[in-house]
């Protein structure tokens, strides 16, 4: 649970985004859009609030947010959900996650994830006192290699952690590798938590939620956000579906840890969930403009860009500008260039640390001309 240079509770999002405001720095480091999200929602919060929507919600989630939950997921991906006992509403997916992983997970047990993983999935199998075991995802392609997935499930293997699209390589998993982590889990007994928090932020490739495969239904929570597709990271709106009786098991302990999560944004981001396709696809479109956009800027620039299929996320080699630790860059970028992003190897463990060492990622969730801007300090690199 120690963060960078073992400062207790800092994580390296916090680290990152505070050394970018010293030095005036361009933030592509932590994922956060630099413009609000679609009107409709933003209203609808003031109209809560003014409505007198300020009180507990009931702990589960708003009626009116489970329901649009529910038609969300029947809309994009014809899964059917019951509002009243297959959905609850998190603060945030953070919430989500360390609430299914604490309520399905302890000592014994073992917790799969794709390695580079999500800075709190650490942190919460620790919390949950599971080991936590990997597979890695290597450079170009980020995808496991032939017979890895085979070889890293066990019969410990208690909830193998998927997060599709992938944070931070922008790695969209194909339908084959999703349907092997299915039937791995089916063989093991697995039961399989889905982050797919950039469900809607994808290019080119479409998103496959993996509950909707065979075999996946019985043993898969699927847990989402508001934040990344409406723009709206600091309302912490989250959700998660699945079985009722997993789903159940997972309220208790989302119960204890907070009860319930802001009233007046989670019936506005019932809103948001009812907005037109257009809006979905339109700010899917318009991210992978901005991601050509920094990928040029970070080619033009000497550095090797990875593709990316999907989130916020682009990764970037600093190896042929003949730079081998990119953690250490992280932390002078500020200051050299101006420009903020975040090490990939902070996402590992010791070996994966040491594969992903030149790599950096950077959120291309910004303005256009922030791009360009950045671009042009990027450029000073070289
Ligand atoms: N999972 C992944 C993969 C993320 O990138 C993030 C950051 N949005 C989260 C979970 C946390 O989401 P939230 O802010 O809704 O808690
Ligand atoms: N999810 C965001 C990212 O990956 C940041 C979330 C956070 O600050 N914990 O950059």
């Amino acid at each position: 649970l120690l963060g960078p240079d073992g400062n207790l509770g800092l994580t390296i999002f916090e680290e990152i985004t505070a050394l970018a405001g010293r030095h005036g720095a361009i933030n592509l480091g932590q994922g956060f859009p630099d413009e609000d999200g679609p009107a409709e929602m933003l209203d609808a919060a003031r109209a809560a609030i003014a409505a007198g929507a300020n009180q507990y919600a009931p702990g589960q989630g708003l009626p009116v947010l489970r329901s649009a939950v529910a038609a969300h997921q029947e809309r994009f991906y014809g899964l059917q959900v019951d509002p009243d006992t297959e959905v609850i509403a998190s603060t945030g997916a953070t919430e989500a996650i360390a609430s299914a992983l604490l309520a399905l997970t302890g000592p014994g047990d073992e917790v799969l994830t794709f390695e580079p993983f999500y800075d709190s999935y650490g942190a919460i199998i620790g919390l949950s006192g599971a080991t936590h075991t990997t597979v890695s995802l290597d450079a170009p392609h980020f995808l496991p290699a032939d017979g890895a997935l085979e070889a890293a499930f066990t019969d410990r293997t208690r909830v193998v952690l998927v997060n599709n699209p992938h944070n931070p390589t922008g790695t969209v998993f194909p339908r084959a590798v999703l349907q092997q982590i299915v039937d791995l889990a089916n063989k093991h007994n697995a039961v399989i938590v889905t982050d797919e928090v950039y469900e809607h932020l994808t290019f080119g490739p479409a998103h496959i939620p993996v509950a909707t495969l065979p075999g996946a239904a019985d043993r898969t929570l699927t847990i989402s956000s508001a934040g990344k597709t409406f723009s709206v990271t600091g309302w912490k709106v989250g959700w998660l579906t699945g079985p009722a009786p997993l789903v159940s098991a997972v309220r208790t302990v989302k119960t204890f840890l907070t009860y319930t999560s802001g009233t007046p944004f989670q019936s506005a981001v019932a809103v948001g969930l009812g907005l037109p396709d257009q809006y979905f696809t339109g700010a899917a479109a318009t991210l992978q403009a901005k991601r050509d956009v920094l990928g040029a800027g970070l080619q033009a620039a000497g550095l090797g860009v990875l593709p990316s299929s999907g989130t916020y996320f682009v990764t970037a080699d600093t190896a042929p500008l003949g730079i081998t630790d990119a953690t250490a860059l992280a932390r002078r970028l500020p200051e050299l260039i101006g420009v903020a992003a975040i090490p990939v190897a902070v996402f590992c463990h010791d070996d994966g640390a040491r594969r992903t060492r030149s790599l950096l990622r950077f959120a291309f969730c910004k303005k256009f001309d922030v791009l360009e801007q950045a671009s042009e300090r990027l450029a000073r690199l070289g």
